[in-house]
């Protein structure tokens, strides 16, 4: 469905409402027009939602006339999450979150975007400089090729954002916010590091040597926004288009903690790019959510906060240099010794029993954090195999 609501069309002589102008309509027909203006906007606002716009409606000449896209979305982040629930109940009965846990991701959401109340995003910020500054050439605003050509490019500086933020320990100390639910639903989304953003910048910078500012400031936005609907458990295959997007299903793998799910699927709308480069995995066993090591609280600060405490302990723990720029630069599970990523079959065992029993998993988490031993985990495995 297109619907253009560009001021060009609305300025159109021929379009609905100038021809109701025209006629000097009385209080029914402008409420009429106001009621089509608010199906307008909800149409637009939901396919916002997915990335779901045209050039034509979404190209602006100036940075500062580009919506606050993601500001806009919130009734409809709020309005999908009560879908969501509802469906989940429908279907099989059990919600698919727990109270505590949601409003510790809306929080993360909230702090995530306080530095934009006092500045522009960084992202946009610096981009801007390189822009003004070192710009090679300039690519047309108002076409249809640069804008799909800077949807591929924000989409393929994602994914290296991504990735970075996974294989590097100094930026998974940001991003671990993000995996740190055990659940998985829409509102996991909003669960936003408040300084990965101070990192992430760096990876746009090369599209500011020929990108218009105005161009990138819409798909950084809608990038971030596509990203919402595919945390749900609620769908589960989406057929061919499971090929080239990314998807609910491909992303429940970049959010497991099962050994097969482990630095997967970095897409952020689409999956191209891990096929291209070695990180695809499809969803396989049932996927155990969260982070390796859990972490055992809903406190926001120590959410966002405590792995640089952890970063600085170990940085410490070395005497050698080398072992200690380490620490910061290969990946999380490295130890001295071991390749730049760790070795993912070291993953603590209790995962690899959860794993085992499909179904059960959320149990045993539970009984495990409860203090109960990997041979009482065990035990309970088998009898829930039969
Ligand atoms: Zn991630
Ligand atoms: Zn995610």
């Amino acid at each position: 469905m297109t619907v253009r609501v560009s001021p060009d069309s609305s300025n159109s002589p021929d379009n609905r409402y100038s021809i109701t102008l025209r006629r000097g309509i009385g209080g029914l027909k402008a409420h009429t027009m106001a009621q089509f203006m608010d199906v307008v906007s909800l149409t637009k606002g939901i396919r916002s939602m997915f990335y779901m716009v045209t050039p034509n409606e979404s190209s602006f000449e100036n940075v500062e006339d580009v919506p606050p896209y993601v500001q806009q979305a919130t009734p409809f982040f709020m309005g999908l999450m009560v879908v969501e629930l509802v469906v989940s109940l429908l279907k099989d009965g059990t919600p698919l979150a727990c109270v505590s846990d949601v409003v510790t991701s809306v929080s993360a959401g909230i702090i995530s975007r306080m530095p934009t109340l006092f500045a522009r995003g960084f992202e946009i910020t610096t981009y801007i400089y390189v822009w003004d500054n070192l710009r090679l050439l300039e690519l047309p605003w108002d076409s249809a090729w640069a804008w799909w050509l800077a949807f591929l490019a924000v989409d393929f500086s994602y994914y290296w954002v991504h990735r970075f933020a996974h294989e590097m320990n100094l930026l998974w100390a940001a991003h671990q916010v993000h995996h740190s639910s055990e659940y998985y639903n829409l509102s996991t989304a909003l669960r936003q590091s408040l300084t990965q953003q101070f990192s992430s910048w760096v990876f746009y910078l090369p599209m500011a040597l020929a990108v218009p500012p105005s161009v990138f400031a819409v798909h950084i936005q809608f990038n971030l926004l596509y990203q919402f609907w595919i945390h749900t458990e609620v769908i589960r295959d989406m057929g061919p288009l499971e090929w080239v997007l990314n998807t609910p299903s491909h992303h429940r793998v970049h959010h497991g903690r099962n050994e097969y799910c482990i630095d997967k699927n970095y897409g952020g709308a689409l999956i191209i790019w891990d096929r291209l480069f070695g990180t695809f995995a499809p969803e396989g066993d049932k996927v155990v959510y969260g982070l390796v090591h859990k972490i055992n609280t809903f406190e926001i600060l120590h959410i966002q906060f405590h792995y640089y405490k952890y970063l600085w302990r170990r940085f410490n723990r070395y005497k050698n240099i080398f072992n200690k720029l380490g620490v910061l630069w290969k990946g999380p599970s490295w130890k001295p010794g071991k390749p730049r990523l760790g070795d993912h079959a070291e993953v603590p065992e209790e995962q690899w029993v959860n794993c085992l029993v499909q179904g059960h998993n959320y149990i045993l988490f539970t009984l495990s954090a409860q203090g109960f031993d990997l041979a009482t985990l065990r035990l309970l495995a088998q009898r829930s195999n039969h």
